[in-house]
């Protein structure tokens, strides 16, 4: 396994590893470690090059730093990234490889499930490194965090609704989820138990399907989820959907999605609040999955205490929303303000 440091200035640490027999380059890094290690999941994709497999894992990691503090986790922010296509290349070399890499961190970082990876990937990387989480105990607590995060979205879903709406009720309110993978189906689930109406978009036929025949969704062409007439928007597949190309075209008055990274750019928040448009940002919103592998880190999950923490979220984002009214200044920003306080131990 060769490994090699990325230097990346404000990043406490970059690891690049590779083991071209196994088919296997990964990157690791760890953006800040104040409050911990570096806790988040690893991502497996077939990036068009490896700087934009780098810059993912980057902007992850700080993602995850933010995430994890708001979230009231011991944890710093950590991400890492597989490059290769989850549907083609996974091997059980692989994933022993990626166990060896972790390793070779010494516990700096603590992987877990994110796009592209299952829990049986990572049970996998298991047999060769314990610094793992998202993989179920024998009584089978904790484990896949998915489910958890699609009901954290849910309730800060609602939570925006009950800002922008006056009502947290999403009986009858029109919702339009980008990408319906782990996270998304879930949240479809959930809204349509509720009376939601849905409207979806992915690039995988059978999900589709599945949304289509289960929740009565209607499909749309994956270019023009965004811009549908709908409350709510929910991007729920990868990063980036809110644009300088896109951001004109939203609809809807509530953006309240699980992909990470949604904005391209953080002032792309102020254009929404401009619009009239509720931003719930991205890490607050989808912060149950960590929430729930940070637990089984330390050894404290519980499925009920973690539900009652869960509903803690929309609490976070009322508490955002409303300091955002008051200061005038983007819920993305109040967020990492706050965030921030507690990363920097800026607190008084
Ligand atoms: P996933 O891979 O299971 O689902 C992503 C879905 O998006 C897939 O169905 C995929 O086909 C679809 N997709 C890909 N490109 C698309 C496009 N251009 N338009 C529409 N759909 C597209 O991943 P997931 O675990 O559901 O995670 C979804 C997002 O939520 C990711 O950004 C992830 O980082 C974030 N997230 C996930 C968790 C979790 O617990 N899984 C936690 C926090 C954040």
């Amino acid at each position: 396994m060769k490994q090699e440091r990325v230097d990346v200035e404000g990043w406490h640490n970059v690891m690049r590893f590779e083991d071209p027999d196994r088919g296997f380059l990964a990157l690791v890094s760890v953006h800040n470690n104040n409050l911990g290690p570096g806790l988040g999941g690893c991502r497996m994709r077939a990036y068009d090059s490896y700087e934009a497999g780098l810059e993912d894992v980057k902007n992850l990691s700080r993602g995850m730093t933010y995430k994890n503090a708001l979230a009231g986790i011991p944890f710093g922010g950590g991400k890492s990234v597989i490059f290769g296509d989850p549907h083609k290349d996974k091997t059980d070399d692989l994933f022993e490889a990626y166990g060896e890499a972790i390793n070779l961190l010494a516990g700096q970082y603590i992987g877990a499930q994110d796009s592209g990876i299952t829990t049986d990937d990572l049970r996998i990387a298991n047999k060769i490194t314990p610094h793992l989480v998202g993989i179920p105990d024998e009584q089978g607590r904790g484990g896949n965090p998915s489910p958890f995060t699609s009901y954290g979205v849910w309730k800060g879903m609602k939570a925006a609704a009950q800002t922008a709406f006056g009502d947290g009720s999403l009986a009858g309110k029109r919702v339009a989820i980008a990408g319906v993978g782990a996270v998304g189906m879930g949240l479809a689930e959930l809204l349509h138990g509720e009376g939601a109406e849905l409207i979806v978009a992915d690039v995988y036929e059978p999900a589709l399907a599945k949304a289509r025949s289960q929740f009565n969704a209607t499909v749309v062409p994956v270019e023009e989820i965004i811009s549908q007439n709908a409350d709510i928007f929910a991007p729920c597949a990868l990063g980036g959907s809110i644009n300088p190309e896109t951001i004109e075209t939203i609809k809807a008055k509530v953006i309240a999605g699980a992909a990470n990274n949604q904005l391209t750019d953080i002032k792309l928040a102020d254009r929404l609040a401009e619009r009239g448009i509720l931003y719930a940002p991205d890490y607050v919103i989808n912060a149950a999955g960590v929430i729930s592998v940070g637990l089984e880190w330390l050894g404290q999950w519980e499925h009920d205490a973690l539900i009652t923490r869960l509903d803690g979220i929309g609490d976070t984002l009322s508490k955002i929303f409303a300091r955002s009214k008051t200061s005038g200044t983007s819920t993305a920003v109040v967020a990492d303000r706050l965030a921030e306080e507690i990363f920097l131990n800026l607190r008084a």
